[in-house]
């Protein structure tokens, strides 16, 4: 068996924001489930680059629009990382790669006669890069934007999706759960009982430039939707690709129902038109809500992500995000509900289950599980059946897509360990050795729920599970949820040490976002060094993104006695970035010269330029040196 999940490519006119951490969560969950029952799997995360709201965005940023997409690009595969998600592929719609293959896609799609000419003339709305019917606006205005849309009339390519609307009942009608959860197959059905219209596919360049061109006429570009969609095959090699043929049976998509239809119509009938099969699952789920409202850019309300992570670690992060919401529901979200999740759920209920026990074990057993009482651990039925039980509900909430049931049943067997140790009373059983046997088994069976839980919460907290097994003297690269081989590792004879307590109880809520306050209040330049914490983790070290560039070009900014205007070269792209170190260098002198800027700081307005990044100087009594590599190195190099 194989496993092949994707999340939506992410549209780069927004940053990474919990909405976007959370499917990409949940993708990176998955695949870790599918690869703990031993399957092949292939994760595919990356960025959705083109489009009116691209060209519109890199526009007000002033810089052209592939140094803007590789900026927040950039800033989308950086941020994986950091959440613990280890995607196997991350694709951007600007590859040439991608390119080649949207080409080929249309090609055949037009071979097969589905595409066609026409006359277009309609409402439009910029912000959502579509025509409106009279009959879906909101007193004339666009539902989303709150705008009034624009008539536009114009000449376009056509896809014939209406040819494929019966086929499509059809398919979802055959295929039961294609679209989960139910009710949103429901919504796909009940959209699909009214007429369906053909997609227009096209832009015209006198419009729009930014895009993919349309192969068969070079005057216009692919509608963004359309090749978005086909990134999916893009990333696996499609046509003849060995990853198409091996992942291609087994694809299922995760996405937000905001883009349920993209996906639930156009999709699987741009595959049908082209002869490829249609994907496995569309997994979708609801939004988070602060306040009733939408989580999304254009609405504010954006918890951060990164100081979420700082206030409860990763680990809790992922842990809440997969227990909190039922997928397919909405959710509220709240610094209040992730701070009484961590106490009761990480610091009360596991927290304390693994202290409890492992410090019992210390105590009454230097920390040795008995191997005689593994064993009979082992012969015991009702303890094997407990655990077999318990593997398989968690197996089927994961594979039906109910990962917060999965935790639920996981969180019942963990407080039933904690009132068995309440009932069975190690401390009493140790006061006398004609109970010792009973001691042992008490006691291995504590250490071999660990190490069963240590595996069924990896896929949501891999540190933590990791961590358990590395404490109970297993390997974690051979986590597994077999009893007998977890019961056989755990044979080694070693001593255990209950180390460090996993989750110390959370006191008070944090102030969202009183961090960057404080960050953003100082001046980035003159900064007290006594006002710097003396050790950071390398995490807060890591979080800069520090990167040898070349001065191209220099000129001095006018009526600024300190600023300069420089235009550095990257790896692949170049960089605008007002610095102020007119009284220590000549504009002439800086071109030419190797640097190191910290390429992942917020863009900023500096005497209306736009800035993006900062270079590194060193400050001497009375003039600035600019850190510049001893050695000869290609621009883009990483700094660390
Ligand atoms: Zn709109």
């Amino acid at each position: 068996m194989a496993f092949y999940i994707t999340t939506p490519i992410y549209y780069v006119n927004a940053k990474p924001h919990l909405g976007h951490a959370y499917t990409t969560i949940v993708c990176d969950t998955l695949t870790r489930f599918h690869r703990l029952l031993g399957e092949d799997t292939y994760f595919l995360t990356g960025t959705d680059e083109h489009g009116d709201k691209i060209a519109e965005a890199s526009k007000k940023e002033g810089c052209p629009p592939q140094d803007y997409v590789d900026y927040v690009s950039a800033l989308f595969k950086i941020t994986w990382p950091k959440f613990d998600i280890k995607f196997s592929d991350f694709i951007r719609t600007t590859e040439p790669r991608h390119k080649e293959v949207v080409s080929r896609f249309l090609e055949k799609v037009n071979d097969k006669g589905d595409i066609y000419f026409g006359e277009y003339g309609g409402l439009y709305c910029v912000g959502c890069e579509r025509f409106y019917t009279e009959k879906e606006l909101v007193d004339g205005l666009c539902p989303d934007h709150k705008v009034a849309p624009k008539f536009i009339e114009e000449k376009n390519y056509f896809f014939r999706m209406s040819n494929y609307q019966d086929w499509l009942i059809d398919y979802i009608k055959q295929n039961p759960d294609l679209i989960r959860p139910e009710r949103f197959r429901k919504e796909v059905l009940s959209f699909l009982s009214e007429p369906l219209e053909d997609l227009c596919i096209s832009r015209p360049k006198t419009r729009l430039t930014w895009g993919i061109d349309i192969p068969f006429d070079k005057n216009y570009v692919t509608y963004v939707w359309f090749d978005a969609l086909i990134n999916y095959i893009t990333a696996l090699g499609w046509p003849d690709g060995e990853k198409y043929a091996h992942y291609w049976p087994y694809a299922e998509h995760c996405v937000a129902k905001d883009i349920l239809k993209p996906h639930a119509i156009f999709w699987p009938t741009m595959l049908q038109s082209a002869g490829l099969p249609i994907y496995k699952h569309l997994n979708v789920h609801g939004y988070w809500q602060m306040d009733k409202d939408k989580m999304s850019k254009s609405v504010g309300n954006v918890v951060d992500i990164f100081t979420l992570r700082e206030e409860f670690g990763v680990s809790a992060v992922r842990y809440f995000l997969m227990r909190e919401m039922n997928f397919g529901l909405d959710s509220e979200f709240s610094y209040k509900r992730v701070l009484e999740r961590y106490n009761s759920d990480l610091a009360n209920d596991l927290g304390n289950l693994w202290q409890r026990s492992i410090t019992m074990l210390k105590k009454y057993s230097g920390g040795i599980v008995s191997s005689s009482a593994l064993s009979s651990l082992a012969q015991d039925s009702d303890w094997e059946n407990t655990l077999k039980l318990l593997v398989k509900d968690y197996t089927i909430h994961f594979s039906h897509m109910r990962p917060s049931e999965a935790l639920k049943r996981v969180w019942e067997f963990v407080s039933s360990l904690n009132k068995r140790i309440d009932v069975d009373a190690p401390w009493e059983l140790a006061k006398s050795e004609d109970n010792r046997q009973k001691l042992d088994l008490v006691l291995a069976s504590l250490v071999k729920g660990l190490a069963l839980i240590g595996a069924l919460i990896w896929p949501v907290m891999p540190i933590t599970g990791e961590e358990f097994w590395r404490r109970l003297g297993l390997a974690p690269e051979s986590i597994t949820l077999d009893s007998a081989a977890i019961t056989l590792a755990l044979g080694h004879g070693k001593v255990i040490e209950p180390g460090e307590a996993f989750f110390k109880r959370a006191e008070k809520e944090p102030e969202p976002g009183a961090k960057e306050k404080q960050v953003s209040s100082k001046d980035s330049k003159e900064k007290a060094p006594e006002g710097r914490p003396e050790v950071i983790t390398y995490d807060d070290f890591a979080k800069l993104d520090l990167q040898t560039g070349l001065i191209l070009e220099a000129e001095a900014v006018k009526k600024s006695e300190k600023l300069v205007k420089l235009t550095i070269k990257l790896s692949d792209t170049l960089r605008t970035i007002v610095a102020g170190i007119r009284k220590s260098y000549t504009p002439e002198e800086l071109v030419g010269q190797s640097v190191v800027i910290v390429a992942n700081l917020a863009p900023r307005e500096l005497m209306g330029i736009k800035s993006h990044g900062m270079l590194l100087c060193a400050s001497g009594p009375d003039t600035l040196s600019l850190l510049t590599p001893s050695r000869e190195v290609p621009p883009g190099s990483q700094v660390s």
